[in-house]
């Protein structure tokens, strides 16, 4: 499993989210405090974020996030409103390679997947970045529409029982996430929503948001939807 982290709000510097933070994706990826599946997230990370013009703009590796002293020099002067960073722990089988580290885009939203999925059962795309399964369900997912994502979600975890499906995404003004598998939690802020496959630091404004959730976040409303098949 990997780990993901999206904010939304006023703009805010890439490492003061990923980087800064006690346990933030940094730490993350060779100490996460609630993975339930791989111990570490060393195959890769990525930051994406959306520019003043709304353009959604990447960096992506395959090398562990620690090592990686250009981006840690560079990310305190990379800022956004909107905000879609990941950590990978490959499944084993996947590729490493930049391209099958999240956030993935469809040149309107950026997403992250945390799990894992049969490639089988995904409609055959070659709109997909890399042939990771996650690449693969970001195409399914784009080509249905956000607005879809929790049906997408049900049908596929209905065809996969095995699938987990933390979806994290954002367009720049708005940010969904699902939970089907793993963990994911909220932190309200001021000037802004985290949402996080795990709290980066130990304030008690953290949530956690149940199992088979949908989460919209718009400006500073939250809402949170049961998907089909949750109890
Ligand atoms: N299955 C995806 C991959 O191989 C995501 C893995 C994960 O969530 N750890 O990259």
């Amino acid at each position: 499993m990997c780990r993901h982290l999206g904010w939304l709000g006023a703009p805010r510097s890439v490492a003061s989210l990923m980087l800064d933070p006690p346990q933030g994706l940094l730490v993350q990826s060779y100490a996460p405090r609630r993975q339930k599946h791989g111990l570490m997230n060393a195959d890769g990370w990525g930051a994406g974020f959306f520019d003043g013009s709304g353009v959604p703009r990447r960096w992506r590796s395959d090398k562990p996030l620690w090592g990686d002293a250009s981006f840690a020099s560079v990310a305190p002067v990379l800022s956004s409103g909107c905000v879609v960073t990941a950590v990978r722990s490959a499944t084993i089988g996947m590729p490493i390679e930049p391209s099958a580290s999240a956030p993935f885009t469809d040149g309107r939203w950026l997403l992250s997947h945390n799990g894992v999925v049969d490639r089988a059962i995904l409609p055959l795309t070659a709109a997909a970045e890399s042939a990771v399964d996650s690449a693969v369900l970001a195409a399914m997912i784009f080509a249905r529409g956000m607005d879809m994502l929790g049906d997408t979600i049900v049908e596929v975890a209905a065809l996969d029982p095995n699938a987990r499906l933390n979806i994290l995404a954002a367009n720049g003004s708005r940010m969904v996430a699902t939970t089907w598998g793993d963990t994911l939690s909220m932190l309200r802020q001021p000037d802004g929503v985290v949402l996080a496959s795990e709290p980066y630091d130990d304030d008690p404004g953290w949530s956690d948001i149940p199992d088979r959730h949908l989460v919209t976040v718009t400006g500073a409303d939250v809402e949170l939807t049961p998907l089909k098949g949750s109890v």
